[in-house]
């Protein structure tokens, strides 16, 4: 029961909970993708999330990809989790082992917006067919590294998909697209410049990273652009230093409630969290090397779910249910 002291501190606003998982393959952080050999021993590592997400009423959204969708024998536990905990199964592009792989005159990781839009278009009908066996049309997506840039989002609009969470704000990606000035809560971009409001069909649902001042975004994208070669530093200060992100991955637990008191401060309704399937498995990431460190991020889990049903009201949705909280936009 929290004390008076803590009752004063309560968040002033409810807010709306997206947990998002990216379902996938080892290889991550490894830097090593393979066409031919992704291994998937990680993905029953998911059921480590049940108590928790039983408990706290958490409706994640799965983002599955081609090389787990391939896996038939994962099936019945995906179908499974997703019914226990009323998720939601979404797709996640992995851009560059989704067939077809074709060889590209760029270094790896080749950032989306550099692949053929023909190619693209094929590796995310590939995807999308892939969930067929599972009875599921994905609606909701997430574009692999963050990759999402006008050729993705314009190719997404004449897709299924309903609602994206490919931004990343404050963040610099090799080769681009840049979120630097993205908004922090959902919104409808502009098909040609995705990090402004605009008129699109697809929701976008940005992983929740918090400016430490409301309009540093907007003045690292400025510098970026106006000064060549200041982008490494600039991702390097918007990334570490001017910005605090609700990523349980990333960041402690005093942090997590900092940023996320900052954002429910400034108006922000909603807390988008990410993390990867692989890091549930110990020595898939470099960040939980050992059992311990997965049983530590499972508690830094539990102990931010309580810390936010103790100081405001909070309701867990998958991906396309509050995209359908927007029924008014058409
Ligand atoms: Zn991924």
């Amino acid at each position: 029961m929290p004390s008076r002291r803590d009752q004063a501190r309560r968040l002033t606003r409810d807010m709306k909970l997206i947990v998002t998982v990216d379902v996938e393959e080892e290889g991550l952080f490894k830097g090593q993708y393979s066409a031919d050999h992704n291994p998937t021993t990680n993905v029953p590592c998911l059921r480590l999330l049940d108590e928790l997400f039983l408990e706290w009423k958490i409706r994640p959204t799965l983002l599955l990809t081609y090389q787990v969708t391939l896996q038939h024998h994962l099936h019945g536990l995906l179908l499974d989790l997703c019914h226990r905990w009323h998720g939601e199964l979404g797709s996640h592009l992995h851009h560059w082992n989704t067939p077809p792989v074709t060889e590209l005159p760029f270094p790896d990781p080749v950032p989306a917006e550099l692949v053929p839009p023909d190619l693209l278009a094929a590796k995310l009908d590939c995807l999308f067919e892939s969930f067929q066996p599972l009875g599921v049309q994905p609606q909701a997506f997430r574009m692999g590294r963050f990759s999402l840039g006008p050729k993705v989002f314009s190719l997404l609009q004449r897709s299924q998909v309903l609602v994206d969470s490919s931004v990343a704000p404050l963040r610099t990606q090799y080769g681009g697209p840049q979120h630097l000035d993205a908004p922090v809560d959902p919104y409808f971009p502009d098909p040609s410049r995705i990090t402004f409001p605009g008129n699109s069909r697809i929701l976008e649902v940005p992983i929740t990273i918090v400016p430490v001042h409301a309009r540093v975004g907007g003045i690292f994208e400025k510098i970026r652009t106006r000064w060549n070669g200041s982008q490494e530093l600039v991702g390097w200060l918007s990334g570490n230093v001017f910005s605090l992100p609700v990523q349980p991955v990333w960041t402690g637990l005093k942090r997590l409630k900092i940023a996320t008191a900052l954002h429910n401060r400034r108006g922000g309704k909603v807390l988008t969290l990410f993390f990867h399937s692989s890091e549930l498995q110990p020595g898939n990431s470099p960040l939980h090397p050992t059992q311990d460190h997965v049983q530590s991020f499972l508690r830094k889990l539990h102990f931010f779910f309580q810390w936010l049903h103790d100081f405001t009201t909070v309701e867990s949705l998958t991906l396309s249910d509050l995209r359908k909280r927007y029924s008014d936009h058409p």
